[in-house]
C-alpha cells in the first residue's frame, strides 16, 4: 500500500479584486454603448462642416444623416481630436471610396 502524500489544493483562490474590476469596467461599457463612436462623428461634422470634402456637396441639418464621416487611414479608433483623421464624405462618395472593401461596416456606421 502506497502512502500517498494527502494532496492539499494549491489553487490560489481566484483574485476578486481582479474580476470585481473588470466587471465594473464591462458595465461601464455596456452603460455607453458606442458613446465614443458618435461622438467623433458630430465632432468631425463640426470641425469640417457639413460639406462632402470629395464632390463639395453641401448638407444641412434635415440632410445630415447623408454625410458620413471617413477614416483617412481606415482605423475606427484613431480619432485624433482635431479631426486630422477624419473625412466628411456623403454616402455616395463614400461608397466609392471604400468600393474595394466590404460596403457593410459603415453602411451600418452611417445609420446611427
Ligand atoms: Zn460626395
Ligand atoms: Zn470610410
Amino acid at each position: 500500500m502506497k502512502n500517498r502524500p494527502y494532496r492539499i489544493h494549491h489553487k490560489r483562490p481566484p483574485q476578486k479584486t481582479e474580476s470585481f474590476e473588470s466587471i465594473e469596467e464591462t458595465l461601464k461599457k455596456l452603460q455607453q454603448p458606442g458613446s465614443k463612436g458618435s461622438d467623433y462623428r458630430e465632432r468631425s461634422l463640426k470641425i469640417h462642416g457639413l460639406i462632402c470634402a470629395k464632390c463639395g456637396r453641401e448638407f444641412d441639418e434635415k440632410t445630415r444623416h447623408l454625410l458620413t464621416v471617413h477614416h483617412k487611414d481606415g482605423n475606427h479608433l484613431n480619432n485624433p481630436p482635431d479631426g486630422s483623421n477624419w473625412e466628411n464624405l456623403c454616402v455616395y462618395c463614400h461608397d466609392d471610396e471604400h468600393s474595394r472593401e466590404l460596403l457593410g461596416k459603415y453602411l451600418i456606421e452611417g445609420k446611427e
